[in-house]
């Protein structure tokens, strides 16, 4: 089984995959958390590439290959193996973030997205959670924790407004995979609006 989760910057995302690891490991099924972009030490070079050097560093086009790089490393190295083995993999944001963040609202190239998807990726999570959150909340949240630690994050209100409004699409055109959860409230809540959500 491969569960992805997705949201905007700070929707809690991260804590929730950890909390459904946790959850699943407790009742014994063999659980890989990992997260994107890395998750395989390749890929994690790859994010250091994509998150250090100033938001002028790659153009468009060349974040979007280098992600894909990124995912595919991840792809061959942690996660195929993993699922052939009979784990579940449960990840951090997939392929959805490129389609929302690369594809729609940092630049409009969702046909390449799509392009480079089909010919590298080619697998789509079984599941996917998008921890959906009003902007101001997650901002908020995100001031309390002490700021931006790499260049994409901090992209201010209408970037992440422009962010949720991606995901919701893709949540309408994906019913069969894609579960919108409500991300307000306390973390116990949050996640046990995820588990209630799991098939
Ligand atoms: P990023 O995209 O920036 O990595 P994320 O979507 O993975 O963020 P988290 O790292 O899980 O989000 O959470 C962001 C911050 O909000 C953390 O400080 C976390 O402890 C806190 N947080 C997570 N869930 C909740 C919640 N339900 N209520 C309040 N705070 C929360
Ligand atoms: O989710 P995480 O905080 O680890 O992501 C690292 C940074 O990369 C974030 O600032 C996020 O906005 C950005 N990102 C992106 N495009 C993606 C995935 C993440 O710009 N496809």
């Amino acid at each position: 089984m491969f569960i992805s989760f997705e949201g905007i910057d700070g929707s809690g995302k991260s804590t929730q995959a950890r909390r459904l690891a946790g959850a699943l490991a407790e009742r014994g099924t063999e659980t890989v958390l990992t997260r994107e972009p890395g998750g395989s030490p390749g890929a994690e070079e790859i994010r250091r590439l994509l998150v250090e050097g100033g938001s002028e560093r790659w153009s468009p086009e060349t974040e979007l290959l280098l992600f894909t790089a990124a995912r595919r490393d991840h792809l061959e190295r942690l996660i195929r193996p993993a699922l052939a083995r009979g784990a579940w993999v449960v990840t951090d944001r997939f392929a959805d973030s490129t389609r929302v963040y690369q594809g729609a609202a940092r630049a409009e190239q969702r046909a390449l997205v799509d392009d480079l998807h089909r010919l590298m990726i080619g697998i789509e999570p079984d599941l996917t959670f998008i921890i959906d959150i009003d902007p101001e909340i997650s901002l908020s949240r995100g001031q309390a924790r002490g700021g931006n630690e790499d260049r994409f994050e901090g992209m201010g209100l209408d970037f992440q407004r422009r962010l949720r409004d991606g995901f919701h699409a893709l949540a309408a055109e994906n019913s069969d995979r894609i579960r919108l959860i409500d991300g307000s409230g306390d973390e116990d809540e949050v996640a046990a609006r995820v588990l209630a959500a799991l098939p």
